[in-house]
């Protein structure tokens, strides 16, 4: 009998070309790529010529599924069951002032569940919620899996980020991404977010698709396909998981960047309600709600929702969220004056340049209004200005009349803030009108079962 032919060694200007060319790559050639990233042998020049390949030529479902696996398997894996809880999670596919994790983890958490969370950084326009964590002084994202567990199973809830040992294979390629402008592809977004869900060992995944102005995909079919393509692939993988569809065309919420992100979510969880995190609050709750029912604490998403509203109204998501702040290292005297703690080096009040009503906002421009001010990064670990940001002060369909305040703008440095100031102006049209259309939160609801049917449908191939 004769030995099996060693497969030929694999070199990667090789599969660099293949791509190019709008070759499909096959399982161990994703593999090489992968592992190469992870462990570095791979130069970042060759992972971004590949990476813009992937992005201007697309992935196939195949493709787009062996990178999921390979990336899910890149580092360790964390095991929740010795938690005693089901685990479950939510992931946004990245918008701005998106900061629903920080009202989610805990939500869920005091209803009981394990909520097991690895994020990421600011990537691209959006801002990233490890990013945000970091303005509290001590707070540690990188946690070793076993110091995960232990904040775990005193909380309820750990947010953490990808290391050298823990999906490894994001964290090369999310900074990359970042950087090489190759951050807008379903097959890579949809990689990205589940390998980092997957491999923290999930019983539930809620995701959260953002359609609109302010995200990666604008195209409503893009967005409609990542969200299947998630879905399905995820729970191929043994994950009940639902996604959302929810709207991105205005910044969610009252504050776009870091510190004053933390600052609004602690403001609803202590009970405030400006009428511009209204839209904040009712999304957090719808998300929360689809994580409590999948996670098997209520028989329905609505009366997840009312189980989620119950713990915010009773103070006992607070509880949890300040709990963790401090099994993770930061600093919780900090929640103690909201205001007080910020101090940005820089202020700028924008004012209306007419009056009239808010009829457009490009969302994206408006986040990298947000990144320049300071709060994102033009290299990968430079660090960010944790007090860095926006506060809007009106949403879409507002009204202002010429003088009144549309933004406040916070700055590391005075000179910072013209670029931004010019980007919110010109993101921003007024309509002497209001406009009839209602634009939903939440659009639509995809399940196991809608998703694979659309997939059927619509894959590029397979
Ligand atoms: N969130 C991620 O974790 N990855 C992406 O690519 C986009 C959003």
């Amino acid at each position: 009998m004769s030995a099996k032919a060693a497969a030929p060694p694999l070199h990667m200007v090789d599969l660099i070309l293949k791509k190019r060319n709008r070759g499909a790559l096959d399982v161990r050639e994703i593999g090489f790529i992968v592992a190469g990233a992870a462990n570095e042998s791979i130069p970042p020049e060759q992972l971004s010529a590949w990476l813009m390949a992937a992005w201007l030529n697309g992935l196939s479902l195949d493709e787009t599924r062996a990178l999921v696996v390979a990336m899910r398997d890149s580092g360790e894996k964390f095991d929740p069951s010795r938690l005693g809880k089901v685990a479950v999670d939510k992931h946004s596919t990245g918008g701005v002032g998106d900061k629903t994790s920080f009202l989610v983890a805990p939500l869920a958490a005091a209803c009981g569940l394990a909520v097991p969370m690895i994020s990421g950084r600011a990537l691209g326009h959006t801002g990233g919620t490890l990013d945000k964590l970091e303005s509290i002084p001590g707070f540690r994202t990188a946690l070793t899996l076993k110091e995960f567990e232990t904040v775990l199973g005193k909380c309820g809830a750990s947010i953490i980020s990808q290391t050298p040992t823990v999906v490894p294979a994001d964290r090369v390629l999310y900074a990359l991404r970042d950087r090489t402008g190759t951050v807008e592809n379903p097959g890579l977004i949809c990689a990205s977010i589940l390998s980092k869900k997957l491999a923290a060992g999930l019983d539930a995944l809620v995701l959260d698709v953002k359609t609109g102005s302010g995200s990666f995909l604008r195209k409503r079919a893009e967005s409609e396909y990542l969200a299947a393509l998630m879905v399905a692939t995820a729970e191929a993988a043994g994950t009940r998981t639902v996604a959302l569809m929810t709207d991105m065309g205005q910044p969610l919420g009252r504050t776009a960047g870091n510190w004053i992100e933390l600052a609004e979510c602690v403001e609803l969880m202590r009970g405030e309600l400006p009428p511009e995190s209204e839209d904040l609050r009712e999304l957090s709750m719808r998300l929360a709600g689809w994580m409590i029912h999948l996670g098997g604490k209520t028989e329905t998403a609505e009366m997840g929702y009312w189980a989620a509203a119950g713990a915010l109204a009773d103070g006992s998501a607070l509880k949890v969220f300040l709990e963790m702040v401090k099994a993770q290292g930061g600093d919780a005297g900090v929640f103690d004056d909201l205001k007080g703690f910020h101090r940005p080096g820089a202020t700028q009040v924008l004012e209306a340049w007419q009056s009239g009503y808010v009829a457009e906002m490009d969302t994206t421009a408006l986040g990298w209004a947000v990144q320049r001010l300071g709060a994102g990064r033009e290299r990968a670990e430079e660090p960010v200005d944790p007090h860095a940001g926006v506060e809007f002060h009106v949403k879409r369909g507002g009204r202002l009349e010429r003088g009144q305040p549309v933004a406040t703008l916070y700055a590391t440095r005075r000179d910072l803030l013209a670029e931004p100031a010019a980007l919110i102006k010109k993101a921003i049209t007024f309509a002497g009108a209001p406009s009839d259309e209602v634009v939903p939160l939440v659009s639509h609801i995809f399940t196991k079962e809608n998703a694979e049917a659309y997939l059927r449908e619509t894959a590029p191939n397979s």
